[in-house]
């Protein structure tokens, strides 16, 4: 990279934009050494981390998202917040540093000096495109940004995995009420600390409230994470920027209470241990696949426990015992 990681390390905590986007290029790159260089870069920026607002915005293709990033981002800078966008996306593919149509997202933000918009890592598995996000996420916040926004696309597991590094949980919706409102896995209902319900305009307006009325009812069937908020149900309108500032009151009200017997740190202190159990999780699972001996049997004992000739836990224990072998 030319310069030391210490050298890195210090520009990005100048704010500098340029050392921000090679590190974070240096945290997704997938070399042995950059990995390297890359954990030694955290951990010296580790200390100027942890001060911002982590919100996770989940929603459906088509519900608003780039809009209302764009009008919340731009709603953030204007009160004079540094703001990072960053997207989990396992299934983004990147041409030439951006993604596929995604120039003409948030086109005002794009520009907005205090604004740091940044793509989803491309190619792996979620909890390899997961981490390169947690990491830009604390380099943003060594870079002095104070309100990070990761946006998902939710499919998959991709929102229980954003709402594992966030402070707050946003899912976006559109009006539509009765069966639709059914289509909503329950298990992501659960994540929501704030259901947002977006296009509460024109037309869609009545459809609207009648969906909020639906949610909150959904919603107070629900055990709460927290004894100290229960999920609220919002409307707003990214296109008519209305609502904006109401959520934003929202979020702090939320966070002063959550705030209660340290809660909020609490969550995070959780949500970095599940992070070393999940990086433990991938990276074991990764050495073991790679392992010569376990690589040359796992196809065929695999064959033999599908057709029924010996039984999986044998299979496993059989592996395992090659895997710990000397
Ligand atoms: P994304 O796929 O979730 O990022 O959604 P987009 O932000 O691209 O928006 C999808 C469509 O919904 C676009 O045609 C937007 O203009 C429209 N849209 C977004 N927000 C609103 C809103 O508040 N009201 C209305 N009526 N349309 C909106």
């Amino acid at each position: 990279m030319g310069q030391t990681i210490k050298q890195i390390a210090e520009k990005l905590k100048t704010g500098d934009r340029r050392a921000l986007a090679r590190a974070i290029t240096l945290v997704e790159s997938s070399r042995r050494d950059h990995r390297e260089q890359a954990r030694d870069l955290i951990s010296q920026i580790l200390p100027a981390t942890g001060r911002s607002v982590r919100i996770g915005i989940s929603g459906t293709p088509g519900v608003g998202k780039s809009t209302f990033i764009e009008i919340f981002g731009k709603f953030l800078t204007a009160a004079g917040h540094k703001v990072a966008v960053l997207t989990i996306d396992p299934s983004s593919k990147r041409t030439g540093g951006s993604i596929l149509g995604d120039k003409t997202r948030m086109e005002e933000l794009v520009r907005d000096p205090n604004a740091f918009i940044r793509p989803s890592p491309s190619g792996g598995s979620l909890g390899g495109v997961a981490r390169r996000t947690r990491e830009a996420m604390l380099l943003c916040e060594a870079s002095g940004f104070d309100v990070i926004l990761i946006e998902t696309v939710g499919v998959g597991q991709s929102e229980t995995t954003v709402a594992d590094m966030v402070d707050v949980f946003l899912l976006l919706l559109a009006p539509a009420g009765g069966d639709e409102l059914q289509g909503i896995k329950r298990g992501v209902m659960e994540l929501a600390d704030l259901v947002v319900i977006n296009k509460a305009d024109g037309d869609l307006k009545a459809t609207a409230r009648r969906a909020a009325a639906e949610y909150k009812g959904a919603l107070g069937l629900m055990r709460p994470k927290s004894p100290h908020w229960r999920p609220e149900v919002l409307m707003i309108s990214a296109l008519k920027k209305r609502g904006i500032d109401d959520l934003w009151e929202t979020i702090e009200r939320y966070r002063t209470a959550r705030a209660t017997d340290g809660e909020l740190e609490a969550q995070r202190r959780d949500q970095a241990a599940s992070w070393m159990w999940s990086e433990l999780d991938d990276s074991l699972m990764a050495r073991f696949k790679e392992h010569d001996a376990v690589a040359r049997r796992l196809r065929d004992l695999e064959g033999e426990v599908k057709s029924g000739k010996i039984d999986p836990t044998d299979a496993a224990e059989q592996l395992l015992a090659l895997f710990l072998a000397k």
